[in-house]
């Protein structure tokens, strides 16, 4: 089986699978923090070479993970991935382990709240950042520079759902020798190209449409084996980073059904922003698969597909959408996306509440802006739930 002509789906299903001595069908969860050794001389030979399937410490590999980190590599494109903790460890890990003082990474501005906390962080130890407005092409030109470390974007941003061009900002960072990386939670694996776009290194917080059901915590980081093994690695497994097998076990059966979850989620997503488009109650929906979307195009061209997030903009900012919200039955109030289960989020007042009210402005993040992640339920029943909840 050529595993590189098999579609996403296939791949998703069977990509990475090991099995033991006993020819389990499913994955074997192996909740293991260790691995013993016939002898001592076999310990030490394994310490100074870790050979392939060979593990020593579940900090450093365990075969669930490393199913795992095959299988969504496979889906990727990528030559290899590499497990973490949460999708912020995944971010940390990517950008921390190309860092030292004096580097210089240039990011758009558009980010999900963590991402934006971690960019001052690094700047503490040194590290420069120029923030840019990641849809103007002028301004990337302008930040990168020579001897720009990595210049690092949401390719399709929380919660405005700017989209951004991987291929062109790939082209302006190569120029400089910059390595590209692009957090893709949005895209998910399924509307990806990243990798043949440009992207070096991609990056998913896998709680979100991979688990996608809620349940755990994940992250992986997508890249070259030199970097995934060599830099990221290392930096990643001696800082604790690696995630345990029972989330890695989760994550890869997650993947056997995601194409079809997150198509049928971007279906839906798709028939509510049609149904809602032109609402009176709505001074703003903002949908990637619409026309009427800045980067319409782009998105279409990028990804094939206006994803499962919407953003909507309630006329009567915090108070009339807080009594939307109020009002949902089925759709409900959380933080979480790419779940099974429809979710609606208020970012001013929640996940990007940290920001000053002007940094919020600036984003498009409203007092009456909510985000909206759209689930499995059926849509004419979510449609019903947003209508009746608007008005
Ligand atoms: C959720 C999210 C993260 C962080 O992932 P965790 O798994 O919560 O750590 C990073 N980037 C984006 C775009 C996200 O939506």
């Amino acid at each position: 089986m050529t595993r590189s002509k098999l579609h996403k789906r296939s791949l998703a299903v069977h990509a990475g699978t090991r099995r033991s001595q006993y020819g389990e069908m499913a994955e074997a969860m192996f909740m293991t923090q260790g691995f013993v050794y016939e002898d001592a001389a076999q310990a030490e030979a394994r310490f100074q070479k870790v050979g392939d399937d060979e593990f020593i410490y579940a900090r450093y590999g365990n075969p669930t993970n490393r199913m795992f980190e095959d299988r969504i590599a496979a889906l990727e494109g990528t030559e290899d991935a590499f497990a973490t903790t949460s999708g912020m460890a995944a971010v940390n890990g990517a950008l921390m382990s190309v860092c030292r003082s004096g580097s210089h990474i240039v990011a758009a501005r558009a980010l999900f709240g963590s991402n934006l906390y971690l960019l001052d962080v690094l700047q503490r130890f040194g590290v420069e950042v120029t923030l840019v407005d990641g849809t103007d092409l002028d301004q990337w030109r302008a930040a990168v520079r020579d001897g720009t470390t990595a210049v690092f974007f949401e390719s399709v941003s929380n919660p405005t759902l700017e989209v951004i061009d991987i291929a062109a900002v790939s082209d302006i960072a190569h120029a400089h020798g910059a390595m590209v990386m692009v957090d893709n939670v949005f895209a998910t694996p399924v509307f990806s190209r990243a990798v043949e776009q440009g992207a070096d290194v991609v990056i998913y917080s896998t709680t979100k449409h991979i688990d996608g059901a809620g349940r755990a915590l994940g992250g992986v980081i997508c890249g070259s084996k030199q970097y995934v093994r060599e830099v990221a690695e290392p930096y990643v497994k001696h800082s604790g980073g690696a995630i345990s097998p029972f989330n890695a076990w989760l994550m890869l059966t997650g993947l056997t059904t995601m194409e079809l979850r997150v198509r049928s989620m971007a279906d839906s997503a798709a028939a509510i922003a049609g149904a809602l488009s032109g609402h009176p109650k709505l001074s703003k929906l903002i949908y990637p698969g619409l026309a009427d979307h800045p980067q319409h195009d782009l998105a279409m061209a990028q990804m094939g597909s206006g994803g499962t997030m919407l953003a909507l903009e309630i006329v009567g900012g915090k108070d009339e959408a807080f009594k939307v919200l109020d009002r949902l039955e089925l759709v409900l109030i959380s933080n979480n996306l790419g779940d099974a289960k429809s979710i609606i989020t208020h970012p001013a007042t929640t996940t990007h509440q940290r920001l000053s009210e002007e940094e919020r402005a600036r984003l498009g993040i409203s007092p009456g802006l909510v985000r909206l992640s759209v689930g499995l339920e059926h849509p004419d029943d979510l449609i019903a739930d947003l209508t009746q909840a608007l008005e």
